[in-house]
This record gives structure tokens, sequence and C-alpha cells, in this order.
């Protein structure tokens, strides 16, 4: 809705741009400059999951009690040592996994449901094009994750996470096409891309919320490290850990 405003707003301005154009009142670069900022207002929005506004995404418990984990990217041989920590602690997360990863680590998907933790989609292949692809190819990322998902464990998830949160017009209609709930998040410490293990503990803490929904990865090596100092400061500050499907009153399986 909110983007069929936008979209109902810029066809006006760049209409009437155009016919000011065309009638010398303004030149031909006005026009460029309106699709420049139109794009410009896209892509800010497409790379920004908690904008809402392609798609309506939870991003945490609201004022619930209570801190979630979740963890993107795996399974990978580096998830069984978070999944160790994550025992050590006795708290339980919420996983997306790439499809692809499934299929080469079928037994590592199975022993993160098995330890008590959920599960969610987060495509087939994360390609980095995942911003470009059209609804059709998205939708077949989506069904395919979902496929080898199901054969693997017996299980159907409902839960869906965009790769990089990319949410376009092209996503938001995929994610309605398969019935999905996404699921983005509201603490994001980079871990995939900060080599300081001090440096992503201290983007998770300084801030945090009772309610907050924590994005890592469970492919990173350093993401342990972080983890096992990240839940001894949640015992610290008395700040329970939740399964995320509780945290945001949610199904995660169909
Ligand atoms: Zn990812």
């Amino acid at each position: 809705m909110k983007y069929k405003i936008l979209r109902t707003i810029f066809s006006f301005v760049l209409l009437g741009s155009v016919l000011g154009a065309l009638n010398d009142y303004w030149s031909g670069w006005f026009v460029l400059v309106v699709v420049v900022i139109y794009v410009c207002i896209i892509l800010i929005l497409s790379t920004n999951i908690r904008s809402n506004f392609f798609q309506h995404t939870l991003h945490s418990g609201g004022g619930k009690q209570g801190i979630g984990l979740s963890f993107d990217d795996g399974p990978h041989p580096n998830t069984l040592k978070i999944l160790d920590v994550l025992d050590a602690y006795e708290v339980k997360a919420l996983f997306f996994c790439i499809g692809k990863n499934i299929k080469q680590h079928p037994e590592i998907y199975r022993e993160i449901i098995k330890r008590g933790h959920v599960v969610g989609n987060h495509t087939y292949s994360h390609t980095r094009k995942f911003g470009f692809l059209s609804t059709r190819a998205i939708i077949a990322e989506i069904q395919q994750c979902d496929r080898i998902a199901t054969e693997v464990s017996g299980l159907s998830t409902r839960l869906f996470r965009p790769p990089f949160g990319v949410i376009n017009p092209k996503v938001s209609r995929a994610i309605l096409a398969t019935g999905h709930t996404t699921v983005g998040w509201s603490v994001r410490p980079y871990d995939a891309i900060t080599s300081s293990p001090g440096r992503i503990y201290d983007r998770i803490t300084r801030n945090l919320n009772q309610g907050d929904l924590i994005l890592l990865h469970d492919n990173i090596p350093q993401t342990v490290e972080v983890l096992e100092q990240l839940l001894v400061f949640l015992r610290q500050k008395n700040l329970a850990a939740i399964r995320p499907d509780h945290l945001l009153d949610i199904d995660a399986y169909t």
C-alpha cells in the first residue's frame, strides 16, 4: 500500500517534469534528477529491513521481556561449536539456513533441530544478486530451500529471512506467494564483516533492550567467542534469552 502511494506520487511528478521539459519550462536534467531521487529512495527502503515499507516484518518482541538470538547462513561445521555454547548456557535460538548448505550438511541441520532450536528459510543459494532477481526466481529460491529442509528434517518452516535483509517489491510478492512469515532483527553487530570480536560484542551490548532480536552468523568462527561473552553478559544483567519464535509469539512450523 505504502509502495503504491509512493509509485503514484512518483508517476505524477515524473509526468509533470517530462511535460515541463517538453514545454521548455525546465531542462531535461530535472527529469533525470526526479528518476535518480526515486531510485535512491527505493534502494534505501529495500535495503533497510526495519523500514517495513514493502513487507510487514517482525523485528523484536516489542515490550516482551527477554532477548532472542538468531543465526544466519548455516548449517556449517562451525554451527556445532555454536550449538555447544548454547547448550552450555541452556539457550535456544533460531537458525536461518541456506538450502545448499542444508544439502551439504544434512546431519548438522538435523542436529540444530534435535537440540531444541528452531529453523527458518534463508533461500537456496543466498546469491549476491538476490536484490536483482525476478519474482519467479525468488519464489524458486524460497521453495527449493523449503523442499530440501523438509526432505532432511520432515519439518516445514513458516519463517523466512531474506539474504542481506533485502526486501523490494519483487521479494515482497514472492514472500506473499510462498506464505512465509518474515523475520528481521533489531540488533545487527556485523559479525560477518568485522574482524574484532570486541567490537562486535560492544555493538550488541551497548544499547541492548528487552525484546531485542540479535542477528549473528553461525558460519563465522569468531562468533563462537562473541556468543560466549554475550551469554555471560545476559546472565550478569539478568536478561533471559528466549527462543525467538516465543519472543515474537509466532508459530515456526506449518
Ligand atoms: Zn545471510
